[in-house]
């Protein structure tokens, strides 16, 4: 992300990829990938994080980008990436374009992400058993 003026440039992020943050505690798929996401997860637990801007996209997004698993546009679990995408962007009401802060995701995840459903939208991801996300999941809520 960068500053443009006074205007935030928006962090792309695809559908999956909030829970991921919410629960990133920098294990990744490389160094250069955990940097990556450790620096971007900084800021949004940093002060004002919940005032960062955010737009969805549907390919490679801002944490995908230095990924040894990134194949252009694609993923070389292309299948798996797209049903992750397709189910949390049905539960927490999310469409490509679609603009929204950190702050109005963390709201959604809330509102919508109970632990049984977190459990569905996140199946046959390999993270999914080390426990973290559901941890940080639980201590988002009120
Ligand atoms: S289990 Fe996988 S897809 Fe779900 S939040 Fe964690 S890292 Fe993301």
């Amino acid at each position: 992300m960068s500053e443009k003026g006074n205007t935030l440039t928006p962090v792309r992020f695809r559908p999956h990829h909030f829970l991921c943050a919410n629960g990133f505690q920098g294990k990744g798929y490389s160094s250069s990938f955990v940097e990556n996401f450790s620096a971007i997860v900084d800021r949004l637990r940093g002060p004002a994080g919940g005032e960062i801007p955010f737009v969805i996209v549907e390919e490679t997004d801002d944490i995908c980008h230095p990924c040894p698993h990134r194949r252009g546009k694609k993923c070389s679990k292309q299948i798996l990436i797209d049903s992750l995408d397709k189910r949390h962007a049905s539960v927490l009401d999310l469409k490509v374009g679609q603009k929204l802060t950190w702050g109005e995701a963390q709201q959604k995840i809330i509102k919508y992400v109970t632990d049984d459903i977190f459990q569905e939208i996140c199946h046959g991801c390999f993270w999914q058993k080390e426990g973290m996300c559901l941890k940080a999941l639980r201590n988002l809520r009120p």
